[in-house]
């Protein structure tokens, strides 16, 4: 039943700490908040009946689209049958041993477990974990720091909070911790020689990772973590040969590659994984977010073979893993992840997400790439972003306290179509769900060039 009364936004502001939100603002009334009620396909409605197409898929996440009654019947199922059992010293179920086979089997070459948490943050602080213990059973417990990028976003913990590379996330956190260290972004439109090719850029970006690591000494840098495209840093494909650069780098000084594949796994780039996409060879992949389309939390650390093998000395040296999580592997969450990665498939949503993300990204070029406050337009797959400058041809930026990007954002959703601003500069990022239809593109495109309008001009 929908609470049509004021009750709820009252409790709302008096008892609910909402994440990423301004505290004292929405506390004494001064945003609005929005209380959400139900979602069909690609469209969400709040409590007042109004509707919006969701062009950010929650938080880049409801890759299936909303109201799938065949993950909603396996979750229900699972629930009857059997709603919790640990995973603890060998302990599976149906769902999540089926689960396990069903990642790896997508997964690129060369993957050969999967650790399963419930959130992106706690893999990225599994992956931070398995590295150090990895380095101490092979004997070399020197090799311990874990380099990650500017603007790169790993999840909101002490150890993930401080892989992450955004001011807000560290503001008064007292992050980031050592032994966290950041390199340059792989931000082409940012970068200050403009006079770079995409491929001179790359290069340069390969040259301050192994300046970094000659300066810190190779024998202490054990990993280095990156998303394929840069998510909530500001939705940044990498530029030309990037990857192949950095790789070169990481294996001359014997250091791993954590994928961060929370945002771009299962399809949403057009490719079932960024690694494959991009040509990375990573030994540890972090999933989340598409795995289940966020019908149930679920995340999980893919655990290559040569870091695996290492693993096992340790176990067969020290005795079972201290690492463990009461709802890791949670047999509704795994029922769920099962029946939405069959749906991706019966529905074929990763060819889609190719085809209908080239057609959006060129008409969002198209409406937007020749108007004087559009630095870029960029994305790949069912990723795009719109960057606003204050003067194109000189490359300035607005001042952050102009706020252009939540601007838009709100004059977007006033039109009925929910993007995202994006925390660290004025960005519009979209990631709508993967079963988007040309028509829905185009509706996006149109309401979006519209906002645009209102607020610049
Ligand atoms: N890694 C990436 C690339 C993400 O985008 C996110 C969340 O947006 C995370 C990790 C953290 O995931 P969670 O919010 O589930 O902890």
């Amino acid at each position: 039943m929908l609470d049509k009364s004021n009750e709820l936004a009252a409790w709302d502001r008096d008892h609910f700490f909402h994440p990423s939100t301004h505290m004292g603002m929405h506390a004494r009334g001064e945003t609005p908040n929005r209380i959400m009620a139900g979602g069909e396909g690609v469209t969400v409605w709040d409590t007042d009946g109004r509707k919006s197409i969701d062009a950010f898929a929650g938080l880049y996440c409801v890759n299936v689209g909303y109201g799938r009654q065949k993950i909603a019947d396996a979750i229900a199922g699972q629930a009857k049958e059997l709603a919790y059992y640990h995973a603890y010293v060998g302990h599976g179920t149906d769902a999540s041993i089926r689960l396990a086979k069903m990642i790896i089997d997508r997964a690129p070459q060369g993957m050969s477990r999967v650790y399963f948490g419930l959130s992106g943050s706690d893999a990225n602080e599994t992956n931070i974990k398995l590295i150090w213990y990895y380095n101490n059973v092979l004997g070399r417990p020197e090799k311990k720091k874990i380099i990650s990028r500017w603007r790169g976003y790993h999840g909101s913990g002490v150890m993930t909070g401080s892989l992450t590379g955004l001011a807000a996330f560290h503001n008064a956190f007292d992050l980031p911790r050592a032994p966290i260290l950041h390199t340059e972004a792989p931000y082409y439109f940012r970068r200050e020689d403009r006079s770079l090719s995409q491929e001179q850029f790359s290069q340069y970006c390969a040259d301050r990772l192994e300046e970094l690591i000659l300066a810190e000494g190779p024998d202490t840098v054990a990993a280095f973590i990156g998303e394929p495209v840069l998510g909530t840093g500001g939705i940044v494909p990498p530029p030309a040969g990037y990857w192949p650069k950095i790789q070169a780098v990481l294996d001359k000084y014997d250091i791993l590659l954590v994928a961060d594949e929370v945002v771009t796994g299962f399809g949403r780039l057009g490719s079932m994984f960024g690694s494959d996409h991009y040509g990375m060879r990573p030994d540890l992949i972090t999933i989340a977010k598409g795995l289940t389309s966020a019908y149930a939390p679920l995340s999980g650390v893919v655990v290559g073979e040569k870091m695996w093998e290492g693993l096992v000395k340790g176990s067969d040296a020290l005795g079972p893993i201290g690492h463990g999580w009461t709802y890791s592997a949670h047999p509704i969450c795994a029922a769920a992840g099962v029946a939405n990665l069959e749906l991706i498939d019966e529905l074929d949503l990763v060819t889609n997400a190719g085809e209908v993300g080239h057609w959006f990204r060129d008409a969002l070029q198209q409406a937007l790439g020749g108007h004087p406050n559009v630095g870029e337009v960029r994305g790949e797959g069912l990723l795009a972003a719109v960057e606003f400058v204050k003067d194109r041809d000189d490359r300035t930026f607005f001042d952050a306290a102009d706020k252009i990007g939540p601007q838009v954002a709100a004059a977007l959703a006033e039109r009925g179509v929910l993007g995202r601003a994006m925390p660290q500069g004025d960005i519009l990022g979209f990631a709508p769900p993967l079963c988007l239809t040309k028509e829905e593109a185009d509706t996006i495109v149109a309401k979006t060039a519209d906002a645009v309008k209102s607020v610049l001009g």
